[in-house]
């Protein structure tokens, strides 16, 4: 079985968080998905249940942010698996951003200068049909935690490395126990001075912003910052408000948005426009705003880079400057992530 669908082992001193109830309750087929919106198979395009490799995988919490009766629901479409999917489209990769040649160190990706991801787990809280690490071989880059040791080695030796990027799957689907012993481990490479943790998870699943969770970033020597990842105003309820306000009583944090650019999801300006406003009334900034990867089966939530500029512009007319997302592309071999060149704003006439 390939490692993306297992749920991190737990110790057996673990006694199961409701979060971790949440995660293990996950809606796994089409069938479930739509019998909770009150929807039919014959009001969507044709439909499966995601395949073997990277099935459908939904926390309730998650399905009680869409709307019922709604086959259009920005958040439905970005988990339920269409057939589009099994199409061959050309130009589109299994490993689109280069992660594979990336990597020297099993489990350790240092693309750019100074930071290294560190992928500590292959399992996600959530399947996001988007997503390009849907063909990832997590099997090989492995997450056990005997594998952490070449890693952390690794990041011992490179003293350029100052900032360590949590990456996965999603730390988050880490027990806090193994998130400890991690976080333990890294901040006694003193080279190291920010932690940062790229998660989806306190999105799906707000309860995974646990007291002890909390205490670990507080405690830690390095500065800890978090990338959350939402991509529609919607994904932000009261409970997930509520969590990253828990978060923001973590001295030194910093809270950060990445989103994708995806058809029928969020492709239009006063979707964006909304969505920077509810990330900043909730605490958070955005940062990215990705142009799809390239994965093969991904193509229809593709833009072109015309339109994708054009929102931007749009977004950039309407709100301060801090609240527009860089626009960015991951491409194989660069330096960093490709910014899209400003937008000049002219007058109007
Ligand atoms: C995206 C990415 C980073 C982080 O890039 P920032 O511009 O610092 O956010 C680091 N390493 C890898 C391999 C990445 O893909
Ligand atoms: S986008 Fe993030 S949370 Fe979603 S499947 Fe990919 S890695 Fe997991």
């Amino acid at each position: 079985m390939n490692p993306i669908f297992t749920i991190p082992p737990q110790n057996s001193t673990d006694s199961a968080q409701p979060w971790q109830q949440a995660l293990a309750n996950a809606i796994r087929t089409p069938e479930a998905l739509l019998a909770a919106l009150e929807l039919s198979t014959e009001q969507l395009p044709a439909i499966f249940n995601g395949g073997e490799t990277f099935p459908l995988r939904v926390p309730h919490s998650f399905v009680s942010r869409m709307e019922k009766g709604n086959p259009n629901d920005p958040l439905l479409r970005q988990v339920l698996p269409l057939n589009e999917e099994n199409n061959i489209t050309k130009g589109y990769l299994i490993d689109p951003v280069g992660d594979l040649n990336a990597s020297e160190t099993p489990g350790l990706l240092q693309k750019y200068h100074g930071r290294a991801l560190m992928i500590t787990t292959g399992a996600c809280a959530i399947h996001c049909r988007y997503c390009f690490r849907r063909h990832f071989p997590y099997h090989q880059q492995n997450s056990a935690a005997s594998e952490w040791d070449e890693a952390l080695n690794h990041l011992a030796q490179e003293r350029s490395i100052s900032e360590v990027i949590l990456s996965g799957g999603d730390p988050l689907a880490l027990s806090d126990q193994r998130l400890s012993t991690l976080l333990e481990r890294l901040a006694l490479i003193p080279h190291l001075k920010r932690l940062r943790i790229h998660t989806r998870l306190p999105v799906v699943i707000p309860q995974r912003i646990t007291e002890s969770l909390i205490t670990l970033l507080t405690e830690s020597r390095l500065s800890p910052i978090i990338v959350i990842h939402t991509n529609h105003a919607n994904e932000i309820n009261n409970e997930l408000h509520a969590a990253l306000k828990r978060l923001q009583t973590i001295p030194r944090i910093t809270l950060l948005n990445q989103s994708v650019l995806l058809r029928g999801v969020n492709d239009c300006s006063e979707t964006l426009i909304a969505l920077s406003e509810a990330l900043f009334a909730s605490g958070v900034l955005p940062y990215y705003l990705h142009l799809l990867d390239k994965a093969q089966g991904t193509a229809h939530f593709d833009l072109p880079l015309s339109h994708a500029m054009s929102l931007l512009k749009e977004v950039h007319a309407k709100l301060p400057g801090y609240l527009v997302p860089r626009l960015a592309q991951e491409e194989a071999g660069a330096q960093g992530k490709t910014l899209i060149p400003p937008y000049i704003l002219k007058k109007t006439q």
